[in-house]
């Protein structure tokens, strides 16, 4: 059964929850969680498109750069027909606290265009991210902001920001953005970045637990970038079993293991999603209630609410889409004794190769696959421990889920930044 997007649900009220519930147990001050809660710039464009039919349409793109003590504001644009600016101010929060929790030296932001890119043709697309683009080639740059994927954004439109910049700059800068086609600047292995910082997070989770991994039943929400390769690297690389898949298009389940390359195969072949794949059975069901070991939603926010949290069966959640879990169904699932993996550590794989790129674009010198890999390993693993060490501090004191855990780490971070810096005003 397809996710649904619940419009009720904001997206910007559930991360200042979480942040707030996280800055009440650091005891932080009242001033400095306004300063850390709020934006440090939200742009809105208007954004107009001469489409292949002669007409003049109008889009509205969003901006915002949540947070740069650390460095450059770094994160994805996304193209979807419910992009709001709240949810992109959420977004770019989260983009904050997950580069602090990563330890990686950017700031937040995160941009987004409200369309989808199914009713667009490849022309009036690439003229719209150039628009975009250009648009904000003022906020871009390696130095102060750098865009990367987001859902329904790839290497295609990364290659074509990269471009514009360039065309403007008058010189070739690739350091502007990341995600790009191997030939345009990009990393070996980022593609499959933020799948390989779930399965390291999974695994690291399984091993705290004590849980096998090899043959644990995985449900996977969503079949993009994020799901379909944690799907895949969880099958291939640690033995688990992927028993149900979803993407907007349905949902299928075999108990005996879906054929995870085959699908993506079939999903890449049919360019409208795995619907009708021979080797699965439709799943008439909601896959976030499917009876699993481990629940990987990898689609959009709030697909975890009050409303399905008491039915999750998983023992582990593994986030790797951002905000799946609002805060009430977090106490939810914490009651239940579930394992939630929160978004801001486990799909920081991502943004830890984005790094990477940014460094090897500026370094002018590429590494192999397995150097990333190795390095990408060594981030999350470190990152992983922090936010486990933290949570047994806090827990002396009262319990502390991990997701608030991860949130002190990364506040701690960003704050110490900012005690050092001192304040301009
Ligand atoms: P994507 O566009 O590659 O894939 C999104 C998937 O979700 C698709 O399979 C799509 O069918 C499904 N989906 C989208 N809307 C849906 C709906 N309304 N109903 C059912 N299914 C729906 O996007 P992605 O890059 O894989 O991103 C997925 C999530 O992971 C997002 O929350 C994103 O912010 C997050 N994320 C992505 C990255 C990255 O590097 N791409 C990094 C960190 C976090």
């Amino acid at each position: 059964m397809a996710v649904a997007v619940n419009s009720q649900l904001n997206p910007l009220e559930n991360a200042e929850r979480q942040f707030s519930e996280a800055a009440a147990r650091l005891k932080l001050d009242a001033g400095i969680m306004e300063l850390l809660k709020r934006p440090r710039r939200a742009t809105i464009q208007w954004l107009p498109v001469a489409m292949d039919d002669g007409t003049i349409r109008m889009f509205e793109g969003f901006r915002v750069q949540h947070n740069i003590a650390r460095g450059p504001a770094k994160g994805g644009i996304r193209f979807h027909p419910d992009v709001s600016l709240e949810e992109v101010s959420a977004l770019a929060s989260w983009m904050t606290w997950k580069c602090a929790v990563a330890d990686i030296p950017f700031g937040g932001g995160k941009g987004g265009i409200k369309v989808d890119p199914t009713k667009l043709s490849r022309t009036e697309l690439e003229k719209l991210t150039r628009r975009y683009a250009a648009d904000l080639s003022d906020l871009f740059g390696p130095e102060s902001d750098v865009p990367a994927p987001d859902v329904n954004t790839g290497e295609r439109e990364m290659a074509w920001i990269a471009d514009t910049y360039s065309m403007h700059e008058r010189r070739t800068e690739l350091a502007v953005v990341t995600g790009k086609p191997l030939e345009v600047g990009g990393s070996q292995g980022r593609r499959e970045a933020t799948g390989r910082g779930v399965m390291i997070c999974v695994e690291q989770m399984c091993k705290h637990l004590n849980m096998p991994l090899k043959g644990a039943r995985v449900a996977v929400q969503g079949f993009g970038n994020v799901g379909s390769v944690s799907a895949d690297l969880l099958a291939r690389e640690c033995g688990a079993k992927i028993v149900a898949v979803s993407d907007v298009t349905g949902a299928l389940y075999n108990e005996d293991g879906l054929d995870i390359p085959a699908l993506i195969a079939y999903a890449a072949s049919h360019k409208k999603g795995i619907a009708g794949f021979p080797g699965g059975k439709p799943l008439t069901t909601s896959i976030i209630e499917y009876d699993c070991d481990i629940l990987v939603p990898a689609a959009l926010e709030n697909q975890i609410t009050s409303d399905n949290a008491n039915s999750v069966k998983a023992k582990i959640v593994a986030e790797g889409a951002n905000g799946p879990t609002t805060p009430d169904a977090d106490k939810l699932l914490e009651a239940k004794g579930i394992h939630v993996i929160p978004d801001i550590l486990c799909n920081a794989g991502g943004v830890t190769v984005s790094y990477f790129e940014w460094v090897q674009n500026r370094m002018g010198f590429y590494w192999q696959e397995a150097e990333v890999n190795t390095r990408l390993r060594e981030k999350m693993v470190k990152a992983f421990g922090d936010v486990i060490a933290m949570k047994a501090k806090t827990d002396a004191e009262s319990t502390v889920s991990l997701r608030i855990a991860a949130y002190m780490v990364a506040i701690q971070r960003v704050l110490r930044v900012h005690e050092l810096r001192g304040m301009y005003s």
